[in-house]
């Protein structure tokens, strides 16, 4: 048997993306109600050994990338001693909504962290309260600012548009990334909230993006590969934007993407409906051998793509918050 998690369509996964935790200290409104949601019971969440131990497996199927994702990676407790131990094993980037970054990003780059990735729909404090239900922008561009003095660079931002909410501040980001020489990265709304109201209609298009930046600046397409975002550079560079276009432009093709959650499940696709159930395997006493074929079987079971535009097609039932980015 092959030593690498290849799927039947012939694309190799070599990016992990590790949920830490369902939890989060914002309540975005297309992500979380904002009572929030039951969280996943606290001993079925995978402990610090049991994440490196899963990661090392996934490593030694060829595993590179790590992106440490949520709810909010942030909020997990003892997380630069958790990145030290995983940037032995590959190369770690982050996803995070920025609170506590002031705090962290230092210990984290000194961990071995390489990147970050903060998530921003707004750089209006009123429109950012009613989008996240906490007045909380101050702590995210100073903790983007943290980010950039521990070399966590470039500095990535992802922003989700929604037509009649936010998407008047396309070209607004834009000039506030560029002066500050972070990477922003326009995400379309994917059909993967709680309540199961995602609607097209509202969703703002990679098209739509591109048309609006175009009115300001010159694009040049960049070479893509396996990445989530298509690239350009802005006027020659070296400043770049991207767009991910998962529902009108999807990427599936070239997919090398797999999901560890946080209380140990495989998902090989964001959108999987079926999960595999490491953590049980794990915690009965299974060796790295025999999760390691648990892992080439979950991704031999890979779809070739998400099937939004599918009649049939079902959004996952666990929500984005317990998936991860
Ligand atoms: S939707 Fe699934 S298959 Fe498509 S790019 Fe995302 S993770 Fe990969």
């Amino acid at each position: 048997m092959t030593a690498a998690l290849l799927d039947t369509f012939g694309r190799v996964a070599t990016d992990l993306r590790v949920s830490l935790t369902d939890k989060c200290n914002l309540r975005c409104t297309y992500c979380m109600p904002a009572e929030g949601l039951p969280w996943l019971p606290s001993a079925e969440l995978l402990t610090d050994d049991e994440i490196v131990r899963l990661v090392g497996v996934a490593v030694s199927l060829g595993v590179r990338t790590v992106r440490l994702t949520g709810g909010e990676p942030l909020i997990r407790p003892g997380l630069p001693g958790l990145v030290a131990r995983l940037a032995d094993l590959a190369e770690l980037s982050l996803t995070t909504n920025g609170l506590g970054l002031t705090r962290l990003a230092q210990p984290l780059a000194d961990a071995g962290l390489r990147r970050v990735n903060v998530s921003l729909d707004s750089l209006r404090a009123d429109r950012f309260l009613a989008l996240t239900r906490r007045d909380r922008l101050d702590e995210v561009i100073a903790g983007m600012a943290a980010a950039a003095a521990a070399g966590l660079t470039p500095v990535k931002v992802n922003t989700v548009l929604m037509r009649g909410v936010n998407d008047d501040e396309a070209g607004e980001l834009l000039e506030w990334c560029l002066e500050r020489g972070y990477e922003l990265r326009f995400i379309e709304q994917m059909p993967l909230d709680p309540q199961h109201a995602w609607d097209r209609s509202s969703m703002v298009t990679a098209d739509e993006v591109l048309e609006r930046l175009t009115a300001r600046h010159t694009l040049t397409p960049v070479e893509r590969g396996s990445a989530p975002a298509e690239v350009w550079l802005v006027d020659g560079g070296p400043a770049r934007v991207g767009v991910v276009g998962s529902v009108s432009r999807p990427f599936c093709g070239a997919c090398d993407r797999i999901r560890l959650t946080a209380d140990g499940q495989l998902r090989n696709c964001l959108f999987a409906r079926e999960e595999s159930d490491l953590r049980t395997a794990l915690r009965a006493g299974a060796t790295d051998a025999e999760l390691a074929v648990r892992m080439q079987a979950a991704v031999r079971a890979k779809k070739a793509g998400h099937g939004i535009d599918d009649p049939d097609f079902l959004q996952p039932d666990r929500p984005m918050s317990a998936i991860g980015g």
